[in-house]
């Protein structure tokens, strides 16, 4: 019985990947998806939600 490789999706696209050593980037398909993907997680833990003191947005009145 040959040994069938594991197949996984990729996290970014969804496109499959086969999961052996040749597969650099898995679970990504490829490189392009893997930095997208840590971009994101970049982008996000930089995102510090403020929840005091927060800026009170003065809807402008238009008058004519
Ligand atoms: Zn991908």
């Amino acid at each position: 019985m040959p040994k069938k490789p594991a197949i996984v999706m990729c996290p970014q696209c969804g496109k499959e990947v086969v999961w052996c050593d040749d597969s650099r980037y898995r679970p990504f398909c490829s490189e392009r998806c893997k930095l997208i993907d840590l971009g994101q997680w970049a982008t996000e833990s930089y995102r510090i939600p403020l929840s005091e003191g927060g800026m009170e947005e003065d809807e402008p009145h238009h008058q004519a």
